[in-house]
């Protein structure tokens, strides 16, 4: 049965119904410092444009973006966020009857919208946390009209190397289209990470989303977008919402992408949020997945026993059925979830389990 979208408890709810006066949320992989400071005034600047529609094309961030990304601006399609671009594929793509194929621990969006345009959704287990490619790639027949990869992948933040993915590539016919949900790719350090760009001039039927939502802290805009071959882009623009991004979410693309000072900073504390997380855990021995991302998935078979601990001491984390997806937050706030771990972890209710 099909689900509406289930948000988190605000913290105003957990505060109330845990009795916590301070809440601490790590559970939706938003930037812990905000946005940059250069928002604000770019939005001051849009308020007297309030009663006129936005420019439905984003003239203005397509060429900016398009500049940045040393891609042709028709190479661009933007979202109300990528939820909203993932639904314009699955709608332009997908038709009764036909299937996509992905991870089985993934984004669940690739599939709720698969399931809403009557298609069959083939869910490939994920190995040690990681996609499995060689069997994604047999999956695939006629009716298979897209294959969705989340790279890093959510909720695990592990990644697919370029070298498998090229090797995946070459075996996917024509007819389907293969997405690299790029969401996290701002904060990816590994070296053998795919540089997906020039790889959409060799093949075709690649799509690459990244969003404004999570390093650049813009989620509250509802703003993504979708890099690919100029047809394809086309064909998935005529679906789209004619003013489907606001004068404002765009404003503050435009000011958060000429901020790199701010990025950078993300970034780098991000970098250094991981690695406290990373000695801690290596140190407790509490087994987790190396993460490419502003997240942590610590492994565990009683994910909601951590859940409920965490919530107690005022920290929302996202519980998965075979562990526990953290943000990555400020300095302290890393602190702050890694003592109550570290106090508790001889505790029963925190069960650690074996390599699966
Ligand atoms: C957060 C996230 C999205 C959605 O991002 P929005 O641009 O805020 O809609 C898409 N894909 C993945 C993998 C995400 O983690």
């Amino acid at each position: 049965m099909l689900q509406p979208y289930k948000p988190g408890k605000s913290p105003e709810q957990i505060k109330k119904e845990y009795n916590v006066d301070k809440v601490i949320k790590l559970a939706s992989n938003e930037n812990p410092f905000g946005c940059s400071p250069k928002v604000e005034s770019a939005l001051q600047n849009s308020l007297q444009l309030c009663a006129t529609y936005p420019d439905g094309a984003a003239t203005e961030l397509r060429k900016k973006l398009s500049e940045h990304l040393q891609v042709k601006e028709n190479q661009l399609l933007f979202g109300s966020g990528l939820d909203e671009v993932i639904q314009t594929i699955s709608r332009v793509m997908l038709c009764e009857g036909d299937n996509i194929v992905t991870a089985l621990e993934t984004f669940p969006q690739y599939k709720h919208h698969a399931i809403i345009e009557g298609c069959e959704v083939r869910e490939i287990p994920l190995i040690n946390g990681r996609y499995d490619l060689d069997t994604m790639s047999k999956a695939i027949d006629l009716r298979t009209r897209v294959v969705w990869i989340c790279n890093p992948n959510n909720p695990t933040g592990t990644y697919v190397k370029e070298e498998a993915l090229i090797r995946f590539l070459r075996t996917i016919p024509r007819q389907t289209i293969v997405v690299l949900d790029e969401a996290y790719y701002e904060y990816v350090n590994a070296k053998d990470f795919p540089q997906t760009i020039p790889l959409l001039n060799e093949f075709e039927n690649l799509l690459v989303l990244r969003t404004f939502s999570k390093a650049y802290g813009l989620a509250a805009f509802r703003i993504g977008y979708a890099i690919g071959n100029e047809q394809l882009i086309e064909k998935i623009n005529i679906a789209r919402l004619p003013f489907n991004t606001s004068t404002f979410a765009q404003a503050a693309a435009i000011a958060a992408l000429e901020d790199h000072p701010f990025l950078d900073f993300c970034v780098e504390q991000n970098k250094q949020g991981l690695q406290q997380y990373e000695e801690c855990l290596e140190e407790l021995g509490i087994e987790y997945c190396p993460s490419q991302t502003n997240f942590i998935f610590i492994r565990t078979d009683d994910s909601n026993a951590w859940f409920e601990h965490l919530i107690e001491k005022g920290y929302i984390v996202r519980p998965f059925p075979t562990g526990i997806r953290i943000t990555i937050g400020t300095k302290e706030q890393n602190e702050g979830v890694l003592s109550i771990i570290r106090n508790h972890v001889t505790d029963q209710t925190l069960v650690k389990i074996g390599d699966r």
